[in-house]
């Protein structure tokens, strides 16, 4: 029996950079302080400075990410927020976590991001923000995402969890003229740290001081708290290997590029649809999804291969116990029950790639 294509292979990425990351932890371990210090000070540069934005405040996971930048723009109880109704729960949780309510709007079938000209049937007189999401890695349609908020006055809280090093019309995420983008580090991401982790950038210096605020139980100096902060620091080891790995990301995301452009070349099975080429520019490529109608059978027949396939996702929020929301949201709960995910990433063999090629070439409906 062959050995198993992993859907992400985390441990290779640690043996590719193991040197490096292994003096990073040494090196923090020696220094007696372990959060909240010289190497978070050190990521927030770097990162800031790779995406092209005045400030990054690093904090404990993406969720607080979102969640503290939410607040730092005034979102509170009794606002409404829009959100895309495809995306992973966080973003959902974030708005309800500031008392808000979360407002979805459905996707474009083919972005599977969202809908930009469906905005305004959500806006109503307590809308106060936009949470779009980069979904997939793939670039939300900033520009009149950016231009609608600005008509209706509205703060933009991009949603980057899956994003890092994408680029929308040649511009970064995380550059581009919105109130703040929140970041995750979790392990699977394209950036990922080795434990939770996640940051949010800015070019506006009040949400920044905000932000540093928030996260550290409302207080600047110790002892002297200003405001009801939360706890949602990022520690030192964390910081540290972040620092090794953010200067590999761009040759990790152009690896994982050159995965997706194989497939969408070799790839050929009339019940299994591909990402569109067209809608998938500047995409870092967090995930490679495709469509079909019979999922199981092909996510059983992967399997049969020893292929690892994912569902993201396999139920939207608002069909979820946390929210139970009595809508219909067809276009979301359509991607629900047809969308898989090959394996993608950026230690993947030669042989690997081509194992998936084959797996999905093979597929016949029953
Ligand atoms: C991963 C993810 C988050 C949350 O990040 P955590 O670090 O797991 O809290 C938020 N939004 C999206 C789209 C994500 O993929």
């Amino acid at each position: 029996m062959r050995k198993t294509v992993p859907f992400l292979d985390l441990g290779a990425a640690y043996i590719e950079l193991k040197p490096e990351i292994d003096a990073a932890i040494s090196r923090v371990m020696n220094s007696g302080g372990y959060i909240l210090g010289p190497e978070v000070d050190a990521f927030e540069r770097d990162f800031a400075e790779y995406l092209g934005s005045s400030y990054a405040v690093a904090v404990s996971d993406g969720l607080s990410a979102l969640c503290l930048a939410l607040r730092a723009l005034g979102i509170k109880e009794g606002d409404e927020v829009i959100v895309p109704s495809n995306t992973f729960i966080a973003t959902w949780l974030a708005v309800s976590h500031c008392g808000a309510t979360p407002v979805p709007v459905e996707p474009d079938p083919q972005t599977h991001n969202i809908a930009v000209e469906k905005l305004s049937f959500s806006l109503t007189k307590r809308t106060r923000a936009i949470v779009p999401v980069h979904l997939y890695g793939r670039p939300a349609n900033m520009d009149p995402i950016i231009q609608f908020g600005r008509d209706n006055n509205l703060k933009i809280v991009e949603d980057a969890a899956q994003a890092h090093g994408a680029t929308y019309k040649g511009n970064k995420i995380g550059s581009l003229s919105s109130d703040a983008v929140a970041w995750s580090f979790y392990p699977g991401k394209n950036l990922g740290a080795f434990g939770d982790g996640g940051a949010v950038t800015t070019n506006d210096l009040d949400i920044e001081k905000k932000l540093r605020l928030y996260r550290n139980y409302g207080s600047e100096k110790k002892y002297e708290h200003r405001i009801k902060g939360f706890n949602s620091r990022l520690d030192e080891i964390q910081a540290a290997i972040l620092r090794v790995k953010l200067k590999h990301l761009d040759l990790w995301n152009t690896r994982r590029k050159n995965i997706a452009e194989k497939y969408v070349s070799d790839i050929c099975n009339e019940n299994v649809n591909l990402p569109g080429t067209c809608i998938t520019e500047g995409s870092v490529w967090h995930l490679f999804v495709v469509q079909c109608a019979e999922r199981e059978q092909l996510q059983n027949h992967c399997a049969r291969l020893g292929i690892t396939t994912m569902i993201h996702y396999p139920c939207p929020p608002h069909r979820q116990a946390a929210y139970s929301v009595d809508i219909k949201l067809p276009v979301a709960e359509s991607l629900a029950s047809h969308v898989i995910s090959l394996p993608i990433g950026p230690h993947m063999s030669e042989s690997d790639i081509n194992r998936v090629i084959e797996a999905v070439n093979t597929f016949r409906c029953i």
